[in-house]
């Protein structure tokens, strides 16, 4: 029987759907983050309260693995839409991530001036060459995820890049120019973290997000809207076994 490590940022809006259907409900503390231990479904489930941004993302994840040894990781929660299509209430799976704050400037001399179009996104990872590489989710979960799409009736449901960094970018040129460069769906605070510690680990893992706001489309941040993905995780946990 599968393991399976749940992690949101927000605990009150992405994690108390969760919380109340978790079975046998056993509370641990550490001095970063909080997890809910049950049972949903008859799986083993393991729910962290990891708290916003890429170092709570990143440790929480760590000390969650080293100490229950999951399965399968989900990282799931709220996210801003970056396309022309992606509206409230749709939900991005994010085939890949990668680090919108993880950046190498051009060389400018003093007076020159700076330029973010001229901001490069790159990976700090150890062993590699600084350039951008992007973080892969598990195809065996994207697979589980078309199975059972059809259950979501609430909006569309887009494969593709997430970006995630500690940032919540508002200005609409710049959320295009990353949208065009890049590929990007949505922007979160804590996927890259999580693919990049789960991919470390070798476990399976998958970071999929409700949209709870679009800057381009006008459409205002709610972060209510998390209930949706919560209840499109619940669905998810019957593929996974
Ligand atoms: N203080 C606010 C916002 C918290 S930070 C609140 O408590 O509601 C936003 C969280 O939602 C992060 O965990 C991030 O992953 C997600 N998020 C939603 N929309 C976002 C956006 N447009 N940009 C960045 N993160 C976003």
């Amino acid at each position: 029987m599968s393991k399976i490590l749940i992690i949101a940022a927000m605990a009150d809006v992405e994690l108390n759907y969760l919380i109340s259907n978790l079975e046998d409900c056993k509370i641990e503390k550490t001095n970063l983050c909080k997890f809910y231990i049950g049972k949903i479904y008859e799986k083993e489930i393991i729910l962290c309260d990891s708290k916003v941004g890429l170092i709570n993302a990143a440790a929480a994840t760590t000390i969650a693995i080293e100490k229950y040894q999951p399965d399968y990781i989900i990282n799931q929660g709220c996210a801003g839409g970056f396309g022309r299509n992606i509206h409230k209430s749709d939900i991005v799976v994010g085939t890949e991530c990668i680090n919108i704050t993880s950046i190498m400037t051009k060389f400018k001399k003093e007076g020159e001036g700076y330029s973010l179009d001229d901001w490069e996104l790159i990976n700090y990872l150890a062993g590699e060459k600084d350039r951008l590489v992007p973080q892969k989710a598990s195809d065996k979960l994207i697979k589980m995820i078309r199975q059972m799409e059809d259950t979501y009736i609430e909006g569309k449901i887009h494969y593709g890049v997430i970006g995630s960094g500690d940032i919540w970018n508002k200005e609409c040129d710049r959320i295009i120019y990353l949208n065009k460069k890049y590929g990007i769906l949505c922007e979160d605070m804590e996927g890259i973290a999580i693919y990049t510690v789960a991919n470390q680990y070798k476990i399976p893992a998958i970071d999929i997000r409700v949209i709870s706001d679009n800057e381009i489309l006008k459409e205002e941040y709610d972060r209510n809207i998390s209930i949706n993905i919560q209840k499109f995780t619940m669905n998810l946990l019957k593929e996974i076994f």
